[in-house]
């Protein structure tokens, strides 16, 4: 393990912070902050990791598609786009965020619990290459369309496989009460296949399902293997007719913090296969075509947030508190879930941590924390921090809570910083707000 809970950041020879041969203080200074800052060439690793994984072990039979709503900006997309990796929207905004980065439409998989009328049209005219159905109600919908249109849908259908991963225990039942899908337990799943089937308009693929996140051992993805080929294989049983097509969903940990001990993507690849195969020699089954949507270990650990720290209060026998100029309005994971995080000071970020601090926001929320209890050295106003690990689910969920304007981001490589996402001003902030004639000033 490296020094950082972000592996491909380095101390530069000034003795500062750097990312993609990019020194933070210089970062900050150049940019400003709040600033999300991504390393291109960690993105790109992770892609070829994930990639390879199941290069090996499907050869073509598989594919990898990158959950976007982890990070969706053009020039990121772009890069998956670049790297052979295929595109997951769940929203009309995704969509014409990865149409605008030129990501061809038959690689994305729309998905989503409640599409709306209008995206599942702006689907159907874009060509995308599967939708992932959630429900009946959709499946209607999507069919009445295809029948007015004249189009074909791809389908796969969203089934809770009983297998809750979300933490680091898994637990085998209780998912029927989830928003997302169909349940296997009460048939519901194998009825909406035999309905969907004959269905003008509508080709059926296969089936999809996703366990869970920050998910850190092999064996919750091997029981979903084993229950979904289940499914294929009932289904077979009862119609005679073959799913071609099994998309395991993304979930996959990484290290926020020193404890984590994320696996290897080829780790998870290698024992689904292994069951995968097993069970399809077993049943006399054809291989199907697996999918994996990673969505977090893509792009989470290639990303750091820097901040200037203000005030430092120290309230004695208590704790203290480091203010910076972030908050839950641009990172809201604390606030949501109680994520960890690591944090170093830019200039010296392997100083020794003399005591623990809370890092809080700027938000007016006393809930508005980045991380408590965490040492760190000493801390001073003007300091700049670096938050690490923070490239996936931080700019996705940001807003402007308090009316601050989001974060510019950054992506280095090879010591250039380029901004692909442009700091907000507040005249974007204005911009939409109306002022009716008797309230104008
Ligand atoms: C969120 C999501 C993912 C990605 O999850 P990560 O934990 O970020 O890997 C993949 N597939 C679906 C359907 C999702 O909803």
């Amino acid at each position: 393990m490296g020094d950082f809970v972000c592996e491909t950041l380095e101390v530069n020879p000034a003795g500062h912070l750097s990312v993609g041969g990019c020194d933070c203080l210089d970062l900050a200074r150049e940019f400003g902050t709040p600033l999300y800052v991504m390393d291109e060439m960690a993105v790109r690793a992770n892609c070829r990791a994930f990639r390879q994984a199941v290069e090996t072990c499907y050869g073509a039979g598989g594919k990898v598609i990158y959950a976007s709503k982890a990070l969706c900006t053009k020039a990121i997309l772009s890069i998956m786009h670049q790297e052979g990796i295929g595109v997951d929207v769940v929203s009309g905004g995704e969509l014409a965020t990865a149409l605008a980065a030129g990501v061809p439409a038959d690689t994305l998989m729309y998905h989503g619990n409640f599409k709306t009328l209008a995206e599942i049209r702006q689907g159907l005219a874009a060509g995308v290459g599967r939708f992932v159905v959630d429900n009946r109600l959709e499946l209607d919908q999507l069919s009445g369309l295809c029948e007015e249109t004249g189009r074909k849908a791809d389908v796969l259908f969203r089934v809770k496989p009983g297998i809750d991963a979300h933490t680091h225990d898994y637990v085998l039942t209780g998912q029927i009460d989830s928003k997302f899908g169909v349940a296997l337990e009460n048939g519901e799943a194998l009825d909406i296949l035999r309905d969907a089937w004959d269905r003008p308009g509508i080709r059926v693929r296969g089936i999809h399902c996703h366990i869970g996140s920050q998910i850190f051992e092999v064996e919750p993805f091997v029981q979903t293997v084993r229950v979904m080929l289940g499914l294929m294989d009932e289904f077979r049983q009862a119609t005679g007719k073959v799913l071609e097509e099994l998309n395991l969903g993304g979930g996959f940990g990484i290290r926020y913090v020193d404890e984590h001990r994320p696996l290897p993507p080829a780790r998870f690849m290698e024992a689904c296969a292994a069951e995968i195969r097993r069970f399809c020699s077993e049943r006399d089954f054809p291989m199907p075509f697996v999918a994996i949507e990673p969505g977090r270990a893509m792009v989470a650990a290639a990303g750091i947030t820097l901040y200037t720290v203000g005030s430092v209060k120290t309230i004695p026998g208590i704790r203290t508190y480091v203010a910076v100029d972030g908050g839950m309005f641009e990172n809201p994971r604390y606030a949501l879930y109680g994520s960890p995080y690591d944090a170093v000071l830019a200039a010296a970020p392997l100083a020794e941590r003399v005591r623990p601090v809370t890092i809080a926001g700027k938000c007016c929320e006393s809930g508005d924390l980045i991380q408590e209890h965490l040492p760190m050295p000493g801390v001073r106003p003007g300091d700049i921090m670096a938050v690490m690990a923070t490239g996936a689910y931080n700019y996705s969920m940001a807003g402007n809570y308090n009316r601050n304007p989001r974060p510019a981001m950054v992506l280095c490589r090879e010591g250039r910083a380029r901004v692909i996402v442009r700091r907000e001003t507040y005249e974007n902030l204005l911009e939409r707000d109306e002022i009716p004639d008797d309230l104008a000033p």
